[in-house]
């Protein structure tokens, strides 16, 4: 969840720390910190409270010369964000200092022994018993001592930890968080995810669960945390343009990466459809014995948070034209389930950074009982995406702010092809094949539309914002919509309450809450179940609620009933979710504005959650 940097080489570690925690700060800013290997040994740190430009500034009353350097950006889990619980934490005579990711499990067994030796603790976090145990170790070198003291440690970790007692090197470690090492000329960087070190140099490592770096400013080695051996790791070559990780012309990521999402669906399609004979060609599935994926006879999506309502959109996909028993579950339930799995059984993980700990945890546990595992997800090298035996791509580029639009966007395309690609190789026609390629060819157009709606979306945001709840519903295909257009709003404006529901669920509950004060967003394209969305529009209606709705372009009628409408252009009905989400995006992040919020990095929330 959180960022790490680390910088070993021949200029000033605090350049390149500063400028990859801003791009980290997505990851986590509860607090930041840096420390500083500095001539003649000197080991200098400074932390604080909120965001970067506050350790910045307090960078400039303090010491922070040196060519040896480690940085966080922190989203706390054991501890308050203060400045004594902000990363780097030390040892008892601040020789080591240590930033992590992730959550050691055994802290509290472990602090109390460290205690009981004498270890004086300066923070509530688990990260310091990591410093302490170091230094209670301390033998031969910090590899030696790191490759025995992390035995004693249970749960997650990333690791990056300098010590006068053996400068000239950083080591890091990896298990269940991710951890990148990337090549330069005469210096070397580390970071927690490759958007830190894009444009810095174009080699690296991704490191392995179980694995130990030590790496100097013109070499490194890799070694295996449980067999103590050298392990022989190929360089891979960063392709990150740096400009995809910058804001250029918009004041928030969140709206760039909106606005971005045409351009989105042609890098996820492009080369992938071969629309006049229905095709769709995923390379990263062709690599696996195709009767295998004839004959799967269940799917299992594995998902979080907005990854799991693409999931679901899959799941209507996918079982009315790949005529194959979709179940969608939640990362962080499914680990601890019994669930029934064979050989016939595909589990698909969703994950945007490919590091989700529910879903990566329940994938181990589905590939133990024998299921194929593919992946759908964004960030290419992470560990999902190793993982697995086979998967796709979303190509969605980086997504930078925590909540997620493009890559959701993205998800439910990638699971469009999917159906196609697994239904061609069952019963689809041509003819379905043919007429549902095609049209994903068109969305990029047809998102342009939607987009224009943006200044209508803005006014709205601007008219609704003062509401203090809101329920939003649909069905069938556009049922995850509304989960998604509630959790959106949730995420982004959090001063407001939202909730999402399936349209025939509103008189089971829900329909309680409505009055003149609590408006509903329904999206009600002219699909299959429009009748049936009319008459909970009605019930509304009926209580004096007012209704935006989400409907399809030549639809007038809607005007007698909706309060506003925002339209989006005709398509299949499998592909509205799409045209539907984005107005509900748009939508969140002007109402965040309208509260005066930061829409890119809301309060509490991380992203790409790599603890449980
Ligand atoms: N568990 C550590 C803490 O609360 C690390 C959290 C993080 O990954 O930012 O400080």
């Amino acid at each position: 969840m959180c960022g790490i940097a680390g910088y070993i080489g021949k200029n000033q570690a605090s350049g390149f720390l500063l400028d990859a925690l801003k791009r980290l700060e997505y990851r986590g800013y509860d607090s930041t910190g840096i420390a500083v290997l500095g001539k003649e040994n000197t080991l200098n740190y400074v932390r604080s409270v909120g965001k970067i430009n506050a350790l910045e500034e307090k960078m400039k009353e303090r010491q922070s010369d040196g060519c040896i350097g480690i940085a966080h950006t922190r989203w706390a889990t054991h501890g308050y964000p203060s400045e004594a619980n902000a990363h780097p934490h030390s040892d008892c005579n601040e020789n080591i200092f240590v930033v992590h990711n992730g959550i050691i499990e055994n802290y509290k067994i472990l602090k109390k022994e460290l205690i009981k030796n004498g270890h004086k603790f300066e923070s509530d976090t688990d990260t310091e018993v990591i410093a302490h145990l170091i230094e209670e170790h301390f033998k031969n070198s910090l590899e030696e001592t790191m490759l025995n003291v992390l035995k004693f440690i249970e749960g997650a970790y990333a690791l990056a930890v300098i010590s006068k007692d053996d400068p000239e090197k950083i080591v890091v470690a990896k298990k269940s968080s991710p951890l990148v090492i990337c090549i330069g000329k005469n210096e070397n960087f580390i970071a927690s995810d490759s958007s830190a070190i894009a444009g810095y140099a174009d080699k690296v490592i991704y490191l392995d669960d179980d694995e130990l770096g030590v790496v100097t400013k013109d070499d490194y080695k890799i070694i295996s945390i449980t067999s103590n051996n050298k392990v022989q790791k190929n360089c891979c070559k960063m392709d990150l343009d740096v400009a995809k990780v910058q804001k250029g012309e918009y004041e928030h990521f969140l709206l760039k990466e909106i606005f971005e999402i045409p351009e989105v669906i042609k890098n996820s399609t492009r080369g992938r459809m071969i629309p006049d004979q229905g095709l769709v060609k995923l390379g990263g599935l062709e690599v696996l014995d195709q009767s295998k994926l004839r004959n799967i006879n269940r799917i299992i999506i594995i998902a979080c948070g907005t990854a799991s309502f693409a999931g679901l959109v899959g799941e209507y996909m996918l079982e009315e034209y790949a005529g194959i028993p979709v179940e969608v579950e939640l990362g962080s339930e499914f680990r601890y389930r019994k669930p029934i799995i064979d050989s016939k059984t595909a589990v698909i993980a969703v994950s945007q950074s490919g590091e989700t700990a529910d879903t990566l945890a329940s994938l181990s546990e589905a590939k133990r009982k024998g299921a194929l595992t593919l992946g759908i997800v964004n960030t290419v090298g992470s560990t999902i995406a190793r993982e697995t035996d086979a998967g796709v791509y979303n190509h969605a580029g980086p997504e930078i702010s925590v909540a997620s639009t493009k890559a959701f966007i993205s998800q439910i395309t990638v699971l469009a092809l999917l159906t196609v690609y697994l239904g061609r190789i069952r019963d689809m026609s041509l003819v379905t094949g043919k007429r549902i390629t095609e049209e994903i060819d068109e969305l990029p157009c047809l998102i342009e539309k939607v987009l224009e709606n943006d200044k209508q979306i803005r006014d709205l945001a601007k008219k609704y914002s003062k509401y203090k709840n809101l329920l939003f519903m649909g069905r069938k295909y556009n049922y995850p919509i509304a989960e998604e257009g509630a959790l959106k709003l949730k995420e982004v404006a959090y001063h407001i309450h939202a909730e999402g529901y399936a349209g025939g669920e509103m008189k089971h509950g829900p329909i309680a809450m409505i009055d003149e004060n609590f408006p509903s967003i329904f999206i009600v394209p002219s699909d299959s179940v429009y009748e049936k969305n009319w008459s909970n529009m009605e019930e509304v209606k009926a209580r004096r609620g007012k209704i935006i709705a989400i409907a399809t372009e030549g639809n007038e009628e809607i005007k007698d009933i909706a309060d506003d409408v925002i339209y989006i252009p005709k398509t299949l009905e499998i592909l509205t979710p799409i045209l539907a989400a984005i107005p509900l995006h748009l939508f969140a992040a002007y109402m965040g504005i309208e509260l005066g919020l930061d829409i890119d990095r809301p309060r509490n929330l991380a992203k790409s959650v790599t603890v449980e």
